[in-house]
């Protein structure tokens, strides 16, 4: 539906998407995430029509499309988006809804079952005669997506949709999106710095850094398969190392970094460069006897760091290479560990990621 082909949106002398080239599916869902102040904002608006780029091409179901600056305009009519920090107008809900089908020209009576539909779809039905500036955040967050899809977009773009809402009403969201997704049909892009939403919502990632599209994948090639240091880090993988390979056969290749020899489950990668990467999620640690285990990477050490990490302990463990492994509560004290105390790591084969640098 959507082929962007070498974008780069240029603002004052300053490239803030660079030779961007992506194409997003009829009927999926597709999430750009990077940190802030990467250009997925403005990657959306260029998406939108509302920004022309600076070079390059944006093809919208086969044509080339470019902004002619007119609200008639057929292909921007396809399309709805939703900002960060949508604005309410001092008018009722249903005014408010409604005002995208009134540039349309719809009439007061065309507008009211539409109204109402798109105030259903977000669960909030009989909120029609409120003020829009009485809502609270979630609600009006929830009109503000109303007024985007009441004109029965072909494509939905979000940018941030849950960025100001507490976690409740941001899953709230998220069930809206992607049932307007799976009943509808909707082409959904979405940006978001919520790496969790990300993985949960969507069919495929773009990762955005420094306005260069570093990788396009599922949520599984992009948190554990990232591409290239920058993403490894942006996705939070915690395991980097920058080391060679050894050699590989069916299955198995083994690397090296600082004199410790990993096996993945990754295929050689072409470059010279090479970088080993696992997730902490993905590292266990043993005490004693680690026969039991079919791990393939069992490397003793001693921890040297244990410290909260959200609902994790984050612990370091010194096996030549430090390792980090992200433990519960429960696990922590099960294995009675704690600094100085001696270990194993264990990481299985196929979460040992190799990648070019
Ligand atoms: P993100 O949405 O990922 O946080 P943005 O697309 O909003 O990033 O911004 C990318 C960069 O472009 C930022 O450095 C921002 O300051 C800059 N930028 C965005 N819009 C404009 C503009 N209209 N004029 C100049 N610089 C801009
Ligand atoms: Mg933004």
């Amino acid at each position: 539906m959507i082929e962007l082909d070498h974008v780069t949106m240029t603002y004052e002398s300053r490239d803030v998407v660079k030779d961007i080239t992506l194409q997003v599916k009829k009927g999926e869902i597709f999430g750009i995430i990077g940190p802030s102040g990467s250009g997925k904002t403005t990657l959306l608006k260029i998406i939108n029509l509302i920004e022309k780029p600076s070079s390059g091409r944006y093809r919208f179901d086969g044509s080339v499309v470019f902004r002619t600056g007119k609200g008639a305009d057929p292909v921007g009519r396809r399309m709805a988006m939703l900002f960060q920090k949508p604005v309410m107008f001092n008018a009722s809900v249903d005014d408010n809804i409604g005002m995208g089908l009134r540039f349309r020209g719809v009439r007061e009576a065309g507008r009211y079952p539409l109204v109402e539909q798109a105030l259903q779809e977000v669960g909030l039905a009989g909120y029609g005669q409120r003020k829009a500036r009485t809502l609270s955040g979630g609600e009006a967050q929830r009109v503000a997506l109303a007024r985007a899809i009441v004109i029965s977009p072909d494509l939905l773009l979000l940018d941030e949709p849950t960025a100001n809402l507490d976690p409740k009403t941001a899953v709230v969201i998220e069930e809206i999106i992607r049932r307007l997704n799976r009943e509808k049909g909707m082409t959904i892009v979405l940006s978001t710095h919520d790496l969790v939403q990300g993985q949960r919502l969507c069919d495929r990632i773009g990762v955005v850094i420094d306005g260069q599209l570093c990788q396009v994948g599922t949520p599984v090639e992009i948190f554990h398969m990232p591409g290239s240091t920058p993403v490894a880090h942006y996705v939070g993988v915690e395991n980097i190392f920058n080391g060679r390979i050894i050699d590989a056969s069916a299955g198995c290749t083994r690397f090296e970094t600082q004199g410790v020899v990993l096996m993945s489950g990754s295929e050689r990668p072409a470059s010279q460069e090479v970088a080993a990467s696992f997730r902490a999620e993905d590292v266990t640690l043993i005490i004693g006897d680690a026969g039991k285990t079919s791990a393939r990477n069992l490397l003793p050490g001693k921890i040297v760091e244990m410290s909260p990490y959200g609902p994790f302990t984050a612990v370091k463990v010194d096996c030549g290479i430090t390792i980090t492994a992200f433990l519960t509560r429960t696990t922590v004290e099960d294995l009675a560990i704690s600094k100085g105390s001696s270990v194993t790591a264990a990481i299985k084969a196929t979460a040992v990621h190799l990648f070019g640098t």
